[in-house]
């Protein structure tokens, strides 16, 4: 058996809910004050697609990325990438295409998937359906909405990386 391995990595403005976001697919929980383990740079999960078996590995930042501090570690070598913004932060949605042109600057074009997370607080957008529409249209990405507080979707976000990846 050949294994698939894939590196993905998850990015956006602070607070969004990435580490939130890797915790919930590969543990399985959700902690109001996730506070990531020192020295563990991923968390990974197994899955099956096409009865093949796929080791996702989810690199989480430490905290970095309100400085522009991402060092070229964390990106080398991503083979998919998971681009988030939160439905009450107005800044990490704007933030978005410059989150891709960041990560393609460093490896390329690879797959990617827009991800509006913290879907539960709806009530409290601070931007619309239409514009969220009308940017992933605009940057050619599946687009799905999320909430890792409630599970909603989170699974499906890493299969469609998976399966795109092996569409390759
Ligand atoms: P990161 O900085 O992008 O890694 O964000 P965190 O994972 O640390 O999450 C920031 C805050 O948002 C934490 O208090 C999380 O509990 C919270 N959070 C994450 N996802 C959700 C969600 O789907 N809904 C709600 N209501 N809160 C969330
Ligand atoms: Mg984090």
């Amino acid at each position: 058996d050949i294994e698939i391995a894939i590196k993905v990595v998850v990015v956006g403005n602070g607070a969004v809910g990435k580490s939130s976001m890797i915790q919930r697919y590969c543990k399985g929980i959700f902690t109001k004050d996730y506070k990531k383990t020192i020295g563990v740079d991923f968390l990974e999960r197994q899955i099956s697609i096409d009865s093949k078996d796929i080791r996702l590995m989810l690199w989480d930042t430490a905290g970095q990325e309100e400085f522009d501090a991402i060092t070229k570690s964390y990106y080398r070598g991503a083979q998919a990438c998971v681009l988030a913004f939160s439905t009450t932060d107005r800044d990490s949605f704007e933030a978005i295409e410059s989150w891709k042109r960041k990560v393609e600057a460093e490896v390329g074009s690879i797959p990617m998937v827009l991800v509006q997370n913290k879907i539960d607080l709806i009530d409290d957008a601070k931007m619309d359906s239409e514009e969220t529409e009308k940017l992933a249209k605009k940057l050619h990405l599946r687009f799905y909405r999320t909430s890792v507080k409630d599970n909603v979707k989170v699974d499906d976000v890493f299969k469609y990386l998976a399966t795109k990846y092996l569409k390759l």
